[in-house]
């Protein structure tokens, strides 16, 4: 007999509930990645993050290698096919038990429940643990026994129960001893799909994040000594280099948040004390940002299904206007910050979270088109893409989202712009046309008399204009309601 760990959004050897849980049950392990094309697609997953996970998967072959459990690469089209080929891989192996970590969203709830019922019309045995989070969704709830839906007092709910149980990460230390087929398997013997398939997927380079342990846990620890005291202030600084960028790393699950949360607690342990006014802290609450959305997506199947959580907002009349999504997506606006954000986001697949929220509300507030369009793009460009953080941050943006920006407190790019890229230095590494540009009219570089001679589109829109346009079409939609 074999049980099998099927790894899924928890690239990782370390701190994995799943693989553990699998390791303590004595039996020689098999761990299996189902690629599956045409459901990424499906869900406008990125080709860079698609690119970052398979060469996570070299790493982690070799690290479960290391410790006896071959892992197997395998692929079906979507998640329709999950059940017939676990099935197979159970009836192939000997397989009793599957364990493996929860995901929060429908369709990968309802691709679990129907293997779940496989296995057990097999007598097999399925057991799923929660990893993705820190707490459990469903753990930090009001005292009717609701998810919250405001974030501060969800935080200092979670805070409370996170300190209370020291949750710490687990890395399991016991050997497994492997079967006959599992050494063939690690011989690579039966290569058939022990050698790891180039994805059937229109890919993206992703090689500025490393994907070694050591590189990322790296990265974590230099944050948590060197920025995140620091954090508070230069967070919001475009052109600073003083977030973690360890998103990547969290969306696959090369990291837990369990780790980032103990890197902190140990580096700076009175961060969630005394003050609760200092860098290392508005820190933790970014990680617990992602816990609340996680945590909503759980709870609600609507944000599954491109619904808005206000239902009112379902009424808001947006512009579809194509010519300007199409200059907001290539960057040429004629509003320098949002363009430059654009780019960054185009070229790494990675964009600074004052920027998200900048263009995600230049996007429908200034240009009042459908959150849903910015967030198929950001999707479909992001190497840190995960559906519960993105679609929680473009309801936030579009003020559709529960504890959502309101409507009516709409962003000026420009004054965004003169505030967190105040030299314009981030605008310039991005836009190398606005290179002369005086420093004086680099937020709004029409206005300069020499702007003639530079090649850069004039603002598509009027802000003024476009800002009491969208507030008189929400206030509207809220009447209708
Ligand atoms: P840090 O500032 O170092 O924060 C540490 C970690 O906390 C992040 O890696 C992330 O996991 C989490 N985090 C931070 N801010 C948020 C937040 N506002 N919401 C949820 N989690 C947060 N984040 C994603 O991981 N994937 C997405 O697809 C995504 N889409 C977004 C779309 C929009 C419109 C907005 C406004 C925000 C989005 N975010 C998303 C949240 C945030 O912008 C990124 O998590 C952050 O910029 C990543 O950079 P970092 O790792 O340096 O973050």
């Amino acid at each position: 007999d074999h049980v099998l760990v099927w790894l899924r959004a928890d690239l990782r050897v370390s701190d994995n509930t799943a693989l553990n849980r699998a390791i303590a049950s004595g039996l020689p392990v098999i761990a299996a990645y189902i690629a599956t094309p045409m459901q990424w697609y499906q869900h406008y997953v990125s080709g860079r993050q698609i690119d970052l996970i398979e060469r996570r998967l070299h790493v982690i072959k070799q690290q479960l290698h290391d410790i006896s459990i071959p892992l197997l690469i395998l692929e079906g089209d979507d998640f329709s096919v999950a059940t017939d080929i676990i099935i197979n891989v159970c009836q192939q192996y000997q397989i009793s038990a599957v364990y493996c970590n929860r995901q929060h969203a429908w369709n990968e709830k309802q691709r679990d429940r129907a293997v779940e019922q496989a296995l057990l019309a097999q007598d097999k045995q399925w057991h799923c643990s929660d990893d993705f989070c820190a707490l459990p969704p469903g753990s930090v709830v009001t005292k009717q026994q609701q998810m919250y839906k405001v974030f501060t007092p969800y935080r200092n709910a979670w805070l409370t129960q996170f300190l209370m149980h020291n949750y710490q990460p687990v890395t399991n230390s016991d050997t497994v001893t492997p079967s006959a087929q599992c050494a063939d398997l690690l011989a690579g013997n039966i290569d058939a799909s022990c050698n790891i398939q180039t994805f059937n997927y229109t890919k993206q380079d992703s090689v500025l994040w490393p994907v070694d342990e050591g590189a990322i846990q790296q990265r974590l620890q230099m944050f948590c000594e060197t920025k995140a005291e620091y954090y508070q202030q230069q967070r919001d600084f475009p052109a600073i280099d003083g977030t973690s960028c360890l998103s990547p790393y969290l969306a696959i699950g090369a990291l837990s948040a369990r780790q980032c949360l103990s890197a902190l607690l140990q580096t700076l342990p009175q961060c969630v004390e005394i003050n609760k006014d200092n860098g290392a802290f508005v820190w933790l609450s970014e990680v617990v940002w992602r816990e609340f959305y996680n945590h909503l997506l759980d709870s609600d199947e609507r944000l599954s299904k491109n619904q808005s959580f206000q239902l009112y907002t379902d009424n808001v009349r947006w512009l579809e206007n194509s010519v300007h999504v199409h200059a907001w997506q290539q960057g040429q606006t004629g509003f320098p910050l949002v363009d430059a954000a654009m780019r960054q986001l185009a070229t790494t697949g990675w964009m600074h979270n004052r920027l998200r929220m900048i263009t995600a509300s230049f996007l429908t507030k200034d240009m009042l088109c459908d959150w849903r369009i910015g967030e198929q793009w950001f999707m479909q460009q992001l190497i840190d893409g995960e559906l519960a953080s993105n679609n929680g941050g473009w309801q936030w943006a579009a003020s559709t989202g529960t504890d959502a920006q309101p409507y009516f407190r709409v962003f000026n790019p420009t004054t965004q712009s003169e505030r967190f890229d105040p030299n314009g230095e981030f605008i310039r590494q991005w836009l190398p046309e606005l290179k002369s540009v005086p420093d004086k009219y680099i937020h709004a570089p029409s206005l300069w008399s020499g702007f003639g001679s530079v090649n850069y589109p004039l603002p598509i829109v009027d802000h003024k204009q476009m800002r009491l346009l969208a507030i008189e079409r929400y206030k509207q939609a809220k009447t209708e309601y």
